[in-house]
């Protein structure tokens, strides 16, 4: 579904990913861990397209397509979904009425009609519900006056509702309590679907307590370095990066 071929990207001239190869198959769920400023988070924007990331080499064909041939809201459309380490604030936007826009951009763009207002409402609801977050929450602005356990839970909310092919989730990990962490895994797990790919960004081994993956890489010096299975990310927790620096050639 995913096949990222030695891949490279620079910001502000300076190389972040470095020959970055990675494949995700349908239905599968990688977890992608690093150290800080190892770049997991720039493997993210380079997939949305965000402005700024310039591919410097490689290329990521999704769905069969050239996805970096693609405007970022044309990878929306295909179905990608970034989950963000950290949610923006939207002042003066409700929550309600950026869900729907985004929701209905999605559908047009596909030829599909619009949700009405009331399936929206009730998908809405059951999206708000899943992730124990007061309804009256998604009236108010976007992520604004939000913890930052809300905000993540938030994010959940809108891949809820948008339904990606890809979702790639940074850190959403990152900042919740044990509770909260509970029901963001959940919801994952229910996201978990023959015909959608997840990349799950983490520093922490305790979501994949929760979310079992296909398969765990690690990202370092701008590439993976290593591959493996659920028990690759134990073996981080006890040991750290340094060895599979020192084997990789890199200073921690
Ligand atoms: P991670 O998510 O793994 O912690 P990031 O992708 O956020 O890492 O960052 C990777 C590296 O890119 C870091 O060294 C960071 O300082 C650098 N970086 C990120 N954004 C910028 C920027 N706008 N300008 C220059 N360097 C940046
Ligand atoms: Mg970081
Ligand atoms: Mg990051």
């Amino acid at each position: 579904m995913l096949t990222i071929e030695n891949l490279s990207a620079e910001i502000d001239g300076k190389t972040i990913l470095n020959g970055l190869t990675l494949s995700v198959g349908a239905g599968e769920v990688h977890a992608i861990m690093g150290p800080n400023g190892s770049g997991k988070s720039t493997l993210s924007y380079v997939l949305a397209g965000r402005a700024g990331y310039e591919v410097t080499g490689g290329s990521v064909t999704f769905m069969g397509k050239d996805l970096l041939a693609m405007a970022p809201h044309e990878r929306a459309a295909a179905g990608v979904f970034l989950g963000l380490q950290y949610p923006v604030e939207i002042p003066g936007v409700s929550n309600l009425l950026f869900l729907r826009t985004a929701l209905n951009a999605q559908r047009s763009s596909r030829g599909e009609a619009e949700a009405t207002g009331a399936e929206f409402m009730k998908a809405a609801k059951v999206a708000a519900a899943d992730m124990n977050l007061d309804f009256e929450m998604m009236k108010r602005s976007v992520n604004q006056g939000f913890s930052g356990g809300e905000k993540k839970r938030n994010e959940m909310i809108q891949m809820a509702l948008l339904a990606p092919k890809l979702a790639i989730l940074d850190e959403t990990d990152s900042g919740l309590d044990i509770d909260a962490l509970r029901v963001v895994s959940d919801g994952i797990n229910r996201m978990r679907s023959p015909d959608r790919a997840t990349l799950l960004i983490t520093h922490y081994q305790r979501l994949l307590d929760h979310v079992q993956p296909d398969r765990v890489h690690v990202l370092m010096g701008g590439r993976i370095v290593r591959s493996g299975g659920p028990e690759l990310a134990l073996q981080l927790e006890a040991e750290g990066y340094a060895g599979i620096a020192a084997e990789a050639g890199l200073s921690n």
